[in-house]
């Protein structure tokens, strides 16, 4: 089945919304398949969001990134990838529908709580990232 990569950032695991959200994947129908709270470096970060290095707010971001400890999570099923996003919502919270995570959680672009992979390819990337170091064989 196919699998999601997903990150609870800083300002969402500071707000108490890791339990949330957790159940909003699980309700959906998703199943779990690693999670771990770490404090992510800058390297991580900017490695994370490196299509984005040109971007002017990508410092910015940087900083939001490593703010605080993110949770980290990989979440598996049917359309995973297509699944999670429409369940977290569009990236900016003002045009995110209520229902969402960040239309019902989320005011800002800039504090969007929650970050979930764009296509498969970018899943297998990012979950080699944060998961890679220590995944099993
Ligand atoms: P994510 O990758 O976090 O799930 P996304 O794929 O919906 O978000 P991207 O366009 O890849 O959106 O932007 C990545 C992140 O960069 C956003 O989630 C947000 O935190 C930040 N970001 C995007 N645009 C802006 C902006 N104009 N100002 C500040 N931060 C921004």
């Amino acid at each position: 089945q196919e699998q999601t990569f997903v990150m609870v950032k800083p300002d969402g695991v500071s707000r108490g919304l890791i339990g949330p959200i957790i159940t909003r994947f699980e309700q959906k129908g998703f199943k779990l398949a690693a999670i771990e709270l770490l404090h992510i470096d800058r390297a991580l970060a900017e490695q994370h969001y490196g299509d984005l290095k040109a971007k002017p707010f990508f410092g910015e971001l940087v900083d939001y990134l490593t703010s605080g400890p993110v949770c980290a999570m990989i979440w598996q099923g049917e359309h995973a990838v297509e699944n999670a996003r429409a369940l977290i919502g569009k990236t900016n919270p003002v045009e995110a529908s209520p229902g969402t995570i960040r239309g019902d959680f989320a005011m800002d672009i800039a504090g969007n709580i929650v970050h979930g992979s764009d296509s498969p390819a970018s899943a297998a990337r990012e979950i080699g990232l944060f998961f890679g170091r220590h995944a099993a064989p």
